[in-house]
């Protein structure tokens, strides 16, 4: 999840993917940066976002009600597989899977991300 608008009115791919990530990702080992009591281990190279590795899958760090607002509650500090999945790609073109996860819960398809005008 970005901070980009779109994201703070979906949320749902924090309700759709197992979020798993090396271990050494969480915050109780020296270089870790993921709230580790936030995470459950899942074997001996990976651990993932409580809540995700359940169904229905929600992560422990998203708040609010996907679809209508939702926010991070450990966006500076989200593990690598969520700083990975963009809503746009450098070309300005929606990541498909977006639509696709957006759509299931009735939420509009996102259009090409429009480039700000250039500052004179
Ligand atoms: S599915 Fe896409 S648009 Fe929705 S929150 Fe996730 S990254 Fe953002
Ligand atoms: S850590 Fe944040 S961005 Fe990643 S799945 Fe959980 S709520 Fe979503």
């Amino acid at each position: 999840m970005s901070e980009a608008s779109p994201c703070l009115g979906c949320g749902i791919c924090c309700t759709h993917f197992r979020i798993s990530f090396y271990w050494a990702e969480a915050d109780d080992v020296p270089g870790g940066f993921v709230p580790a009591h936030m995470t459950e281990k899942l074997n001996h190279h990976l651990r993932c976002m409580k809540g995700s590795n359940d169904v229905p899958r929600r992560c422990a760090a998203l708040q609010g009600v996907p679809g209508e607002g939702v926010f991070c509650t450990i966006y500076e500090n989200r593990p690598t597989p969520c700083r990975e999945f963009p809503v746009y790609f450098e070309d300005g073109s929606p990541n498909p899977k977006c639509d696709e996860l957006r759509a299931t819960i009735g939420l509009p398809s996102l259009g090409p991300l429009v480039p700000l005008p250039q500052a004179a």
